[in-house]
């Protein structure tokens, strides 16, 4: 007998949400591993989720699917309403419409994490570290040397899926390494800004302000020095009026962006599956994962549904991965356009036509 018919491994938005609705489930026995001390306020120091932290109109779309509001408490100031777009090496300079909420992160994971019921077992500052086939299932060993063993296993864990990497080992989405630098917020205006330059990066960089602090980011290809590259960054910024010294901290790590429509990211076999960013469900254009990590789960608890009965054979997982490879084809072909937009987006020539074009730009009064 197994300890779990299913172990999520990781806790963020796509394996929250995934244990939350699946908690009602009847016949299921769910635990939900992540790393991070979810289980108390975060204090300032201890693992994080590096992230922007905006939540865009279709993340807010998929948590009003699942019945869910923000408490404003996760809310952060300043409510953001346009983005302040600089393509550097031209100049150019637009303001463009956003809706956005603007979220504490660890706040908001800490939320969705409480949210999950009782009937799942959950498992708060445990790091997986290995995984290997049972006859019937997995077994997983955590960094404190718990061992848990399940039938089926869902990697949410993220841009650098232990899941993946170890389960799925023909998937290597293309990475970057994130930098991301806080700063005291002094007089700064309050914009958020999109930055653009291929010498910097073909993916995006972004300034945001998160109540007293100002974030500083950039993914930069994996190939590269990241680190002297950030410093470039930092450099080319300033003539636009981001004079940014002295960081109070500075985050690194993976982040993704698919070429392409990501795979299914599910074992024919009927074992395991990947959710969120995990599987490469992230808009390659924008870096948005929110709304795709909150979708990939809400059509897993789907496919838990559809698959039928006899919750906890082999035939019903094997099910529920026929379903989650048919439901989640919707979702690859709008990634597919978003690989699309990427194209005009990161087209310095396209970029700049669109820009000068005006459309959409919104003008501010002169002081
Ligand atoms: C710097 C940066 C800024 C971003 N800004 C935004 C933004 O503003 N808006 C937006 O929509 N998206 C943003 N993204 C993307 C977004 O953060 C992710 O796509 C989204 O969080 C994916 O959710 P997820 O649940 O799939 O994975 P994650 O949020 O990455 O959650 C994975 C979880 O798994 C845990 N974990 C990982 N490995 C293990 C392990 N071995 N054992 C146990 N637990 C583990 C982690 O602690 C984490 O809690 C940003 C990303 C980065 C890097």
């Amino acid at each position: 007998m197994k300890d779990f018919d299913i172990i999520i491994v990781g806790a963020g938005p796509a394996g929250s949400c995934l244990a939350r609705l699946a908690a009602g489930l009847p016949g299921l026995r769910i635990a939900l591993l992540d790393a991070r001390a979810l289980d108390s306020a975060y204090t300032g120091t201890g693992r994080i989720k590096s992230c922007g932290g905006l939540m865009a109109p279709a993340a807010q779309k998929a948590l009003a699917r699942m019945d869910m509001a923000l408490p404003s408490r996760l809310l952060v100031t300043p409510q953001l309403f346009a983005v302040r777009t600089l393509d550097l090496p031209s100049g150019l300079e637009r303001n463009y419409q956003r809706f956005y909420l603007n979220l504490d992160r660890e706040a908001f994971d800490r939320w969705l994490f409480a949210s999950v019921g009782d009937s799942v077992r959950k498992f708060s500052s445990v790091m997986v570290k290995k995984l290997h086939r049972e006859r019937d299932g997995y077994g997983v060993l955590c960094e404190d040397g718990t061992h848990l063993c399940c039938r089926f296993i869902v990697g949410a864990d993220g841009a650098n899926s232990v899941v993946r990497r170890k389960l799925f080992p023909q998937l290597r989405p293309t990475c970057y390494i994130s930098i991301q630098e806080r700063f005291a917020l002094e007089s700064r205006k309050p914009h958020f800004a999109a930055f653009f330059d291929p010498e910097i990066t073909d993916y995006y960089a972004w300034g945001l302000p998160k109540g007293q602090e100002y974030l500083l980011g950039a993914a930069i290809p994996a190939t590269t020095g990241a680190g002297k590259t950030f410093l470039r960054f930092k450099e080319k910024i300033r003539p636009f009026g981001y004079d940014l010294r002295d960081p109070l901290s500075r985050e690194s790590t993976l982040i993704l962006r698919p070429d392409g429509p990501p795979a299914s990211g599910v074992l024919p076999d009927g074992t395991a599956c990947l959710l969120g960013e995990a599987g490469g469900y992230i808009s390659p254009s924008s870096a948005e994962g929110f709304s795709y990590a909150f979708r990939t789960a809400m059509l897993l608890y789907r496919s838990l549904r559809l698959a039928g009965e006899g919750r906890s054979s082999d035939a019903y997982f094997k099910n529920v991965c026929r379903w989650q490879d048919h439901l989640l084809r919707p979702l690859r072909l709008e990634l597919w356009g978003k690989c699309l937009k990427r194209q005009v987006l990161y087209r310095p020539f396209l970029r700049r036509l669109v820009m000068r074009s005006g459309l959409r730009h919104l003008r501010c009064l002169e002081s």
